[in-house]
């Protein structure tokens, strides 16, 4: 029987540790609060913005929400993030991203204060992602797929880790995190040859290539732990992942479900970052 690794249990067990937390915090005189910025009227933003801004007041993380038309210069956005760097009562910064084209994504990115970069954007939390310092923040979706293997107590040292995806967003810094934790990591992507005979000589297969069911029958080995980071709509218009869970079933010993997998986790590890970069205020360490 294939397990299904939901995403509730961990944001639960999450949240449970955060209120302790932010309780404690409040008591020091800081409330951890997050800063969200949004440009537009995407739908997909929207929604991503309601479930943050839910999933943060569930672990008592404060939020502010601020909202630009389509039109705003790029200035206007910067001058925002500066000003929000200059408030104390902000810890964490999410922007809602892709900006729009006239606006130069990285200058916007480059103008956030490291400290507050609770989704590992800025050079600087790459660079403690990709040279091994404990300094910044790993994007939130990625650290969501190793949080997910250690509530369910999936070990990842000496297994063989297969990413399918190099985006800077997912792919390439769960990579790293795998690598971290004494994985063989493979990377795949859109030029990889033989991509079906890499998967299945995975232990452990994260997929996030955004692609609806990519991997199916052919790509699966037996025993396999799969995480599923995709997020798509099958011809019937149902929300599903980049692996096709039917293949998958009796297969895999495990996989994460789309909806109600990674997409859940990656909210609540957002509050756990706001709530560590408020400590890091306060103490100087998480
Ligand atoms: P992206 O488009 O930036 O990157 C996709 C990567 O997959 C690329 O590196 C590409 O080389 C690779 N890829 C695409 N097609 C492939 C193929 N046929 N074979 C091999 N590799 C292929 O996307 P992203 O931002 O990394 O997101 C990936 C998926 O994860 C999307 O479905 C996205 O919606 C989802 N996502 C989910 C969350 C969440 O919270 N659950 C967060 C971020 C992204």
């Amino acid at each position: 029987m294939t397990e299904i690794l939901k995403g509730k249990p961990v944001v639960d067990s999450l949240n449970l540790h955060l209120k302790n937390r932010c309780d404690e915090l409040r008591a020091l005189g800081a409330a951890p609060t997050l800063a969200i910025i949004r440009v537009g009227e995407n739908g997909d933003d929207i929604a991503y913005e309601r479930g943050a801004a839910k999933c943060c007041e569930a672990a008592g993380v404060g939020v502010r929400k601020y909202h630009f038309e389509t039109e705003v210069t790029q200035e206007e956005v910067v001058g925002l993030v500066r000003s929000i760097n200059d408030d104390g009562s902000v810890h964490g910064v999410l922007i809602l991203r892709p900006l729009p084209p006239h606006i130069d994504d990285r200058a916007v990115c480059r103008a956030l204060a490291p400290e507050k970069d609770i989704d590992g954007i800025t050079e600087y939390s790459m660079a403690g992602l990709y040279s091994d310092k404990r300094v910044g923040f790993a994007p939130c979706t990625a650290e969501a797929c190793i949080d997910m293997l250690d509530h369910y107590g999936v070990g990842i040292e000496g297994k063989r880790a297969v990413v399918v995806g190099r985006s800077f967003v997912v792919g390439k810094p769960v990579a790293m995190m795998l690598l971290r934790r004494n994985a063989t990591v493979s990377i795949c992507h859109t030029k990889t040859k033989g991509l079906a005979q890499i998967c299945r000589e995975a232990d452990i297969l994260v997929v996030a290539a955004g692609r609806a069911k990519l991997i199916g029958g052919d790509h699966l080995g037996e025993g396999q732990v799969i995480v599923d980071v995709g997020i798509n709509f099958d011809e019937e218009g149902n929300l599903c992942g980049d692996v096709d869970g039917a293949a998958a079933d009796g297969r895999a010993v495990a996989i994460t479900p789309v909806p109600g997998g990674i997409g859940r986790v990656t909210t609540a590890v957002l509050a756990k970052h706001v709530v560590e970069a408020c400590q890091m205020s306060l103490t100087g360490k998480r």
